[in-house]
């Protein structure tokens, strides 16, 4: 090997992280070593293959999620097993894994509790993994918990083609459910309508409320999967059938800070909720449940996860603007 591709195959191989050293935009992601240290009890150290990148990511890397900086952002990632703390008895060395946690997966290595990690089976790939553990796990808990769409319904959700959508649309169809998606732009529109959407609506040239009014003839939908926002939640309450169920759980294009509990009463005696993935994987046997159902729909083919976008783990603020200027589809991962 020649020298200077010796120099490159040994700082390739040298451990870091990309770290956001201020709350700011792209430019605030810098490449840092680290030293991996061993695992302490009930620790696993990981050495990641991929890295999911997650919206979550930006509003923690801008400060709309505070955090203490520098912080290492990045909340799911697929790995193999380097290292196990005492008292990690179900793990080895070897054993593919893959997570979801608040921060610290933009790295080539880590240390991570035991119990937030879950085994891979051999039909789901360490990229699928990395890219759906956020993201699949998120539509689980959407479509089985906050609201429980069931054979027969109709739903509308929005940002049809992004991570999250592609999953929920499949998934939903897979279910018996009629599932209306949104999406910015024609090309988006056809990639949702063939990840499961019976009717995908451009809402940056069309009036989602009007042609969601009559796709269900007057009746509205039974519940709204809102990760926009401010530029949608007006309409999305709209839209709903009386009693329908406004699920909030993200802002996009902003924070619906506008948003007010009389709009419920206005909209047809609604039902909101706002919530979060990681209360509903917090006990260790949700997890593994959620988990569990999750590699199944994936495993089955009935759900299949869309690595669209690939970059290298020191070109994560590459993926950071393109995620923010709505040009990505599906799903995006780091690889380390
Ligand atoms: P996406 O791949 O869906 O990317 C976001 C999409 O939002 C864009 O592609 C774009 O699609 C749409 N969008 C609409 N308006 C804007 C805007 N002004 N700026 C940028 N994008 C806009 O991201 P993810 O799949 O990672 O996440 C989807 C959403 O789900 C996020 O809001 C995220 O925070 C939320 N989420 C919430 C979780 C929870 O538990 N509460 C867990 C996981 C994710 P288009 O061009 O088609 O409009």
């Amino acid at each position: 090997m020649a020298s200077g591709a010796r120099r490159t195959a040994a700082r390739a191989a040298a451990p870091f992280a990309m770290v956001a050293v201020r709350a700011g935009d792209a430019s605030v992601l810098a490449r840092q070593p680290i030293e991996p240290a061993r695992p302490k009890k009930g620790e696993a150290l990981i050495r990641h293959t991929a890295i999911g990148v997650n919206f979550i990511d930006v509003y923690q890397r801008t400060g709309l999620y505070k955090l203490d900086y520098p912080a290492i952002l990045g909340s799911e990632g697929a790995g193999v097993v380097e290292a196990v703390g005492v008292g990690v008895t179900w793990l080895k060395p070897g054993d593919r894994v893959a997570y979801t946690q608040p921060g610290g997966a933009y790295a080539t290595h880590r240390l991570i509790a035991a119990d937030r990690l879950v085994k891979l089976p051999a039909r789901v790939s360490d990229e699928a993994a990395a890219a759906a553990m956020l993201k699949g796990l998120t539509v689980h808990y959407l479509i089985h918990d906050s609201y429980r769409a069931r054979e027969g319904d109709t739903v509308l959700f929005h940002a049809a083609a992004g991570g999250v959508g592609l999953i929920a649309g499949q998934w939903l169809k897979a279910r018996g459910v009629t599932a209306i998606g949104t999406a910015g732009g024609a090309a988006k529109c056809k990639l949702a309508k063939a990840h499961g959407y019976a009717h995908v609506i451009d809402y940056t040239k069309e009036d989602f409320v009007e042609r969601v009014n009559k796709i269900t003839k007057g009746k509205g939908v039974a519940a709204v999967y809102d990760s926009v926002g401010k530029d949608t939640y007006p309409g999305s309450l709209q839209v709903l059938r009386r009693f329908g169920t406004f699920v909030s759980f993200g802002q996009s294009s902003g924070v619906a800070s506008e948003f007010k509990l009389a709009d419920l009463a206005a909209n047809g005696s609604l039902f909101a909720t706002r919530p979060t993935l990681f209360h509903f994987i917090a006990e260790r046997s949700d997890l593994e449940r959620r988990a569990r159902q999750l590699f199944a729909v994936i495993g089955s083919g009935k759900v299949k996860i869309a690595v669209n976008q690939r970059f290298a783990l020191a070109d994560v603020a590459k993926a950071h603007a393109a995620l923010e200027s709505r040009r990505t589809t599906g799903q995006t991962v780091l690889v380390p």
